[in-house]
């Protein structure tokens, strides 16, 4: 079953150690089948260099399996909660990112500072409280902090992205750690000062509206 969406993940998958995001089998990514509704996530704890397409896991939304015969991944019932109450998304990435968990590990949001994050998340990042790994809790934490922003970071733990589709999910959790890792140099050499709300704004607009092709 959705052949084409667990090739798409596969490749994703890749991106995530590509872009130093993850260590060893840390992080996973899910996309739900605009069609059927249901959902394919990575397998647990499975290394990078081993995932194929046809280990990934496929659910519906209630969490009941449909096709795979490995576990899906531990944040499998976070994953399906945020797709429960957040019917725009179609893609969702958890990764433990270094220099963003840095800062989820300090319970800090990031605030506006660079133009590129204005660009990207049109407001700071928001850090959620703490949960516990294994149930639903950590996408309650999620629905409720994230608010507009495609990242969200929770605390003591790392981040997780949210997109229209699965790649958008994989670029807003590249760009996020690109932020923390130019906001966390910045912090070492001085005070930055935070970009106005009005700016933030105006730059967020031209990003989604008028750059690119
Ligand atoms: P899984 O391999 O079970 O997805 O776990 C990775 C992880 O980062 C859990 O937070």
């Amino acid at each position: 079953m959705l052949e084409a969406i667990r090739e798409q993940l596969y490749h994703l998958h890749l991106e995530l150690p590509k872009n130093n995001l993850v260590a060893w089998t840390s992080g996973n990514i899910s996309a739900r089948d605009p069609e059927s509704g249901n959902i394919v996530i990575k397998p647990s704890g499975v290394r990078y260099e081993e995932l194929r397409p046809e280990h990934f896991v496929i659910l519906n939304l209630e969490g009941y399996i449909l096709e795979g015969n490995l576990k899906p991944s531990s944040d499998t019932a976070s994953h399906l909660y945020i797709y429960q109450k957040r019917p725009d998304v179609f893609g969702i990435v958890h990764t433990h990112s270094p220099y963003a968990t840095a800062f989820a590990a300090l319970g800090k949001s990031i605030p506006v500072y660079l133009t590129a994050h204005a660009d990207e998340f049109g407001g700071p990042i928001p850090c959620g409280g703490f949960a516990l790994i294994g149930g639903e809790e950590i996408g309650q934490v999620v629905v409720d902090a994230i608010g507009d922003s495609p990242a969200v970071l929770l605390k003591n733990h790392g981040v997780f992205t949210i997109g229209k589709n699965a790649e958008a999910a994989v670029k807003a959790a590249v760009m996020v750690e690109d932020v923390a890792r130019t906001t966390w140099l910045a912090l070492q050499i001085g005070t930055p000062e935070e970009i106005a709300p009005e700016h933030v704004a105006k730059l967020h607009h031209r990003y989604t509206h008028v750059y690119g092709q």
